[in-house]
């Protein structure tokens, strides 16, 4: 027995399903996972853990896992080893290179993946293949929260910690579900509510279980939240609500804002939004009377036409009322994957160099050029929408993938899959072998979190360590070390041997990460950058000034879009979005045993009203239909959905039922972001029961 317990290790972990980012032990023997138990040292999550974070490991042990390289063989792919296939790569990418140049190459980092991961894959696109066409999955879910922030106060990520959320005397989600998006994070605000009496309101298409938890819920009609928004900030203006102080000494455009509002009266946004002219001014008069407000935010926002626009009028209203640089009030786009902040913060993006530093940035793009010894271009590369478009165009020859689900999570899937069919040359790491794997020509196998040394950027900007848990599977291997292998067959030695010397590297480019190291993160201890050298980091942003070179914040003077027209026969509106128990469209999930036990099947919600009326029940079989393809599944008929709306969760049992074979192409007008909630169908009955 005793040889037995020396078998049984406990280490330290961060969680991989979602950007709350609790950390956890996870007990071990060999490759057996016994428990995960969080802490009180946990500085997210303390005793707590979601089902997921709980239960969700066994997919680590999937008969599923690809445990060696695979190289495509006409329709079918033959195992290979590591020098076969990284021979294949240097010797077809470099072919291309030679004929087409840089700019036929477009790679595509992934936001499971560690902080060091992401770094080393845009040091791949811009020293080895001279590229600035790397983005990530930002590009479909967050980039218009970043966006509309970096133009009102200068920093895309939230003002603060999940700390300063509950310091709130209100708090605001728009377009967000954190008890199935973000669980930790929406029981620390329920907690916030029953102990502390903090307000809630909530604005969604659908009645959450978080909306019935709301002192007051608002339902806006599909895309229209920026009128709602910039109504209440208006109204609060005419009431001599706002913070004229606030505003006059650090807000720039005020006048040019006061212009803008002019048009969004109550009488308006209730005509666009169906909001009761009430409930707008309950929703100012809440603002008003709360010590400090607080506004979350998700895709409910982002993944629309305006979702940029959007997110700079939520930065206004807060601008408006003085809630900013104080604890319990700021802009909190809620981060959906564990890494989404640190893909976004290590430059795996078209514009962006690590540390946040814009490729314009002569002072920046130099360093980095003495630094890899390259000339990097001060020009955007493309976004990962724009590498699908080169594709079609000829332009774009080869990709490279990292942990991304493309094929799946990608908005109008079937012509995604037209798409990726059409490159000379694909290389996917992963940790199994995708829908989008199965479009590559050469599949590297890597190892998930669990199998990993590195770093997660939580949405809150908190950085921790994750240590190995277990042994690579097989002939799988870290992402760090396949891009650094990948690196070395093109004939360039980087001779990393651990993630800490990449995190060093990281340190000495970025000024916001001049502090970090993996000393200072030993064990619980977290970061959450700006990190100095001298010690000191911010977890709350704006105490003194905004990010901008006078200091001063900026009001967003865009205007309202309307959401996407369809013709009358799409008569349904579609909305998508997470379940509990399953990560994203379920590709690590999937395999688990006991979530997919809980949740074997996905369904479309039907509001009891559009029941009747079709004749449709409880189990029903539909197929719903949109401009751009169709799925079948088995109706639920439930009042969280109203009216026409329909909902459908983006998680998916099989490729045949996957909700991005039904949204379109169009997306957010400044970051392409898909609009994937502004989706019609149609909806035919199958079966009654
Ligand atoms: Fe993991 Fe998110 Fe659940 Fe925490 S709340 S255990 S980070 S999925």
């Amino acid at each position: 027995a005793a040889a037995r317990d020396k078998r049984t290790k406990k280490t330290k972990t961060v969680c991989t399903f979602c950007g709350v980012g609790c950390s956890f032990e996870v007990w071990t023997k060999d490759r057996k996972i016994l428990k995960v138990e969080p802490t009180e040292n946990s500085p997210v999550n303390s005793v707590s853990t979601c089902v997921k974070g709980k239960f969700g490991w066994d997919f680590v042990n999937s008969d599923q896992r690809i445990t060696s390289p695979l190289i495509r063989k006409g329709d079918a792919f033959v195992p290979a080893s590591w020098d076969e296939a990284l021979t294949l790569i240097a010797e077809k990418m470099g072919a291309i290179k030679e004929t087409y140049g840089n700019e036929a190459f477009g790679f595509v980092s992934s936001s499971k993946t560690t902080n060091e991961d992401s770094y080393l894959l845009q040091k791949l696109a811009r020293q080895v293949f001279g590229t600035n066409n790397i983005d990530n999955c930002s590009r479909y879910c967050q980039s218009p929260a970043t966006d509309g922030l970096l133009a009102t106060v200068g920093i895309g990520g939230d003002s603060g910690t999940i700390k300063d959320i509950e310091n709130a005397g209100l708090v605001i989600t728009v377009g967000a579900n954190p008890t199935e998006g973000h669980p930790v994070l929406a029981t620390r605000v329920k907690r916030a509510k029953k102990l502390r009496g903090q307000k809630l309101i909530v604005s969604d298409l659908r009645k959450t279980e978080f909306a019935d938890r709301s002192d007051l819920f608002l339902h806006p009609k599909q895309g229209t939240d920026f009128v709602w928004l910039t109504a209440v900030a208006k109204y609060i203006i005419d009431q001599g609500w706002h913070d004229e102080k606030f505003i006059q000494s650090r807000v720039n455009y005020y006048k040019d804002y006061l212009k803008l509002l002019n048009k969004y009266t109550l009488e308006y946004a209730e005509e666009v939004t169906g909001i009761s002219k009430e409930q707008l001014i309950q929703t100012a008069k809440m603002i008003h009377e709360s010590t400090g407000t607080c506004i979350l935010w998700g895709m409910g926002v982002t993944q629309n036409v305006a979702g940029s626009h959007t997110s700079g009028a939520i930065a206004n209203l807060l601008l408006i009322t003085g809630n900013f640089g104080r604890t319990g009030t700021g802009a909190y786009p809620l981060r959906g994957h564990n890494n989404v902040q640190g893909s976004c913060d290590m430059g795996s993006l078209p514009q962006w160099l690590p540390g946040n530093q814009r490729l314009t940035d002569n002072a920046a793009r130099e360093k980095f050029e003495k630094a890899y010894g390259v000339k990097i271009s001060e020009k955007s590369g493309l976004t990962n929408i724009d590498m699908l478009k080169a594709v079609e165009d000829g332009k774009l020859k080869a990709m490279y993938l990292m942990g991304e689900e493309m094929a799946w999570v990608d908005s109008n899937a079937n012509h995604v899959h037209e798409t990726l069919s059409k490159l000379d040359f694909f290389v996917v790491q992963d940790v199994f072998l995708t829908k989008t794997a199965q479009f590559a020509d050469v599949v590297l196998p890597a190892s998930p979190s669990l199998e990993k040394d590195g770093t997660f950027s939580n949405t809150e900007r908190r950085m921790q360590r994750l240590y190995k848990v277990l042994d690579p599977l097989g002939d799988s291997k870290p992402d760090w070390m396949i891009i650094q292998e990948v690196a070395k067959y093109m004939g360039v030695d980087w001779n990393y041997s651990h993630p800490s010397e990449i995190m060093d590297e990281i340190a000495s480019l970025c000024p916001i990460f001049e502090g970090v190291s993996y000393d200072r993160l030993e064990g619980w201890n977290s970061l959450v950058w700006p990190v100095q050298k001298d010690g000191t980091d911010e977890p709350l942003l704006y105490t003194k000034r905004f990010n901008f070179p006078d200091g001063k914040a900026r009001f967003s003077l865009t205007e309202y879009v309307p959401p996407i027209e369809f013709t009358q026969e799409f008569d349904l509106t579609l909305n998508n979005g997470r379940l509990l128990e399953h990560f994203h469209v379920g590709n690590m999930t999937n395999k688990s045993k006991g979530l997919q036990y809980k949740l074997p099947e996905v369904f479309v919600e039907v509001s009891p009203e559009l029941a009747k009326e079709r004749n449709i029940q409880d189990g029903s079989l539909v197929r719903l239909i949109s401009p751009y393809g169709s799925i079948k599944l088995r109706a639920v008929v439930t009042d969280r959905v109203q009216g026409k709306e329909l909902y459908v969760p983006m998680h998916s049992v099989s490729h045949e039922s996957a909700v991005n074979l039904l949204t379109g192409s169009v997306g957010d007008v400044r970051t392409q972001t898909p609009a994937y909630k502004q989706t019609k169908v149609k909806m035919e009955l199958i079966k009654a029961d």
